[in-house]
């Protein structure tokens, strides 16, 4: 259809199957699946236990990641979209997209950034954008019980100074005696405390267990909410009477930036998720030694809110091929990628599984197509040197999303800004701006290549876009040693439109791959942020502040220094500074602060101010939403 509808009009047209449908053609059993309504379901992860006894091998893993964008966005999720339409309605391959939730902060906020858009969509897309099976909601209400448990501990130490008392009180009473708590023995063992009744701890015993002594100024957990609410960046709590002057400084962040969404994307199982609640690091006490959920007692309750959270929801593209949509890591500070858990589970589903009695395969291996957020440099690093350590999984090829309208840019032509008319030199044809900016593309490639795994470059086709464009990127991507470059028209044909590049994904994952971490974890901090900087954004050298140094001292001395690093940076530039397009070199890197994500997994070093918590725009998205009397909802995108 010319021209091409609003992304609602288009998902609304489209009436989706019952999600039992989907759930059957992939041979997900009925005890296996929670539903949502009539589009929506949570997969159990207890799947895993059948796929492994059915002797299922993985399908292959195909990774969508891009080059520096422009601030419009070049179309990762929507190619992810149309190469599963692709794959699965056109080539008849089992095939399943990986997505990540969107947050309801940028839904709101500024247009965009749902998962695809024209013909290469998740729908219903309203109940996809909004609320979802209410995962995000979860984290908000296990983050701020966290928040809530670390606060009210510093008040009850803080008011009740004799150590007997306080730690009688501490003590549940369980069927008239007092008694530890699973928790509780673990920070006891911690501590090197070998009792397990409460009436056999010294005085010395019980003021080094019950005193967490938290130095409220190293506090790293704040208070989560969903919205991009700006007012609530800094805040003072405690100011009502009852908490006897008991105030402080602290902050919101947005939900999808909590330390809990990145466990919800890494963790493995159940298992694994409790036992990184237990590990997140909340502060330090006056000791500079660092405090942990476990020792708040709270991580059990924690991750009890977040159980059914940890079960990936399975939604549907367009052209009814199966979507698993879990978590959503915001991708300037966290790893922006969807969960380990969805991707195991989604590996199998489309794996071929052989039959016991022979090695004859019975299905054809299928594919899943997942995304990393960002550019390359940010996402697909972080996807590779974190997500991956943390899965055991490796992509089988990348797929780099590039437009003609991005390299002009790094060619030199004039910045764009969402909302704006675009100026000249991108909508007539500039083959010598794309020649140019061709070198932003080669350098992604080559950043990919450095993973062992073949690169496909991806040519998100926009209408404006010319044949000469199009050959003059395809010529620079086969130089920088890309398998190959396709031209690819999912968002005005769906599925349809992706075929060519299908095929070529096809192709590319059947090659041998060599696959390898760029750094390793046992290095330095300050090694492994010089590697990052010198092999992926082409800096000269790293320049640590002050700041920065002393907390990687102090991270590296309490026993954190061999964790990958997760770097905050802008994806507007390879390097730090958003104004540099491009293949700017030379630079020296700032490393401004370094943060710690424990129960995650890593430490974050931060390049830049980064905001946890984004704002509203004056004409923010949330103006043009309607609902009528029905319960349709219009204006979302
Ligand atoms: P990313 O995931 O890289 O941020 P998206 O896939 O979300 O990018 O796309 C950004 C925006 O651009 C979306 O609003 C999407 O509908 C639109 N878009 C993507 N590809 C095209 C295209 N080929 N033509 C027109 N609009 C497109």
């Amino acid at each position: 259809e010319t021209p091409v509808p609003s992304d609602i009009a288009i998902s609304k047209k489209q009436t989706p199957k019952h999600i039992s449908i989907v759930a059957q053609e992939l041979g997900i059993h009925e005890n296996e699946i929670e539903f949502f309504g009539h589009y929506k379901a949570k997969v159990n992860p207890k799947i895993l236990n059948r796929l492994d006894q059915n002797n299922k091998t993985n399908g292959k893993y195909v990774l969508v990641a891009g080059i520096t964008p422009t601030p419009l966005g070049e179309g990762k999720s929507t190619t992810t979209m149309g190469l599963v339409q692709a794959l699965g309605a056109h080539l008849g391959k089992p095939a399943i997209a990986n997505v990540r939730q969107p947050s309801m902060g940028p839904t709101f906020g500024v247009k965009g950034g749902a998962a695809g858009g024209g013909y290469a969509q998740v729908i219903p897309m309203d109940e996809f954008n909004m609320h979802l099976t209410g995962d995000i909601h979860a984290i908000s209400a296990a983050t701020n019980l966290l928040a809530a448990a670390i606060d009210t501990r510093m008040f009850h130490e803080s008011t009740q100074k004799k150590d007997s008392v306080f730690y009688k009180r501490l003590i549940p009473v369980k069927k008239g005696t007092r008694t530890f708590t699973k928790s509780m023995l673990k920070r006891l063992a911690k501590l090197g405390i070998n009792k397990t009744n409460p009436d056999d701890l010294t005085p010395e015993e019980i003021n080094k267990f019950a005193r967490l002594n938290i130095n409220p100024d190293t506090i790293t957990i704040k208070r989560v909410v969903d919205v991009n609410d700006r007012l609530l960046r800094q805040i003072t709590i405690g100011q009502a009477p009852t908490e006897k002057g008991f105030t402080r400084q602290t902050g919101f962040d947005i939900t999808v930036a909590s330390e809990l969404m990145a466990i919800l994307a890494l963790s493995k199982d159940l298992k694994d998720m409790r036992e990184r609640i237990g590990r997140i690091v909340i502060g330090a006490n006056f000791n500079n030694e660092p405090v942990t959920a476990e020792d708040v007692g709270v991580a059990g309750a924690v991750t009890a809110l977040m159980k059914d959270a940890i079960k990936p929801n399975l939604m549907q593209s367009l052209e009814g091929t199966p979507v698993m949509v879990h978590a959503g890591p915001f991708a300037n500070i966290s790893i922006g990628a969807s969960s380990v858990i969805a991707d195991r589970i989604a590996l199998k589903l489309v794996g071929s599984s052989s039959s016991l009695s022979s090695d004859k395969k019975t299905q054809d291996s299928g594919y899943v197509v997942t995304e990393a957020g960002f550019d390359f440099t940010m996402g697909g690093e972080r996807f590779f040197n974190i997500k991956c350590r943390a899965s055991g999984l490796s992509p089988d090829c990348v797929v780099l999303v590039s437009t003609v309208r991005a390299l002009k840019l790094h060619g030199g032509a004039p910045d764009v800004k969402p909302g704006q008319p675009l100026p000249a030199e991108y909508v007539q044809e500039n083959v010598d701006l794309v020649r140019k900016g061709a070198a932003n593309l080669q350098k992604q490639i080559a950043n990919a290549k450095q993973f062992g795994v073949p690169v496909v470059v991806a040519i998100n086709k926009f209408e404006s876009d010319t044949d000469a464009e199009v050959e003059a990127i395809k010529a620079a991507a086969k130089e920088a040693g890309a398998f190959d470059a396709v031209p690819s028209n999912h968002w005005a044909e769906g599925g349809k439109g992706a075929i060519d590049l299908a095929e070529c994904v096809v192709e590319a994952t059947a090659q041998p791959k060599n696959f390898e971490f760029l750094y390793d974890v046992d290095q330095s901090v300050e090694d492994k942020l010089t590697t990052i900087v010198q092999k992926m954004y082409g800096g000269a050298e790293i320049e640590i502040s002050d700041l920065a140094q002393k907390k990687i001292d102090m991270y590296t001395k309490q026993g954190f220094g061999k964790l990958p690093i997760c770097i905050a940076k802008t994806q507007y530039s390879l390097s730090h500074d958003p104004a540099l397009k491009g293949v700017p070199t030379g630079f020296k890197f700032p490393i401004r602060d370094v943060r710690a994500s424990i129960g995650a997994g890593y430490l974050y070093a931060l390049a830049a101010e980064i905001q946890t918590i984004p704002g509203l725009s004056t004409a923010a998205g949330y103006l043009n939403v309607e609902v009528d009397e029905d319960g349709e909802i219009e204006g979302l995108f």
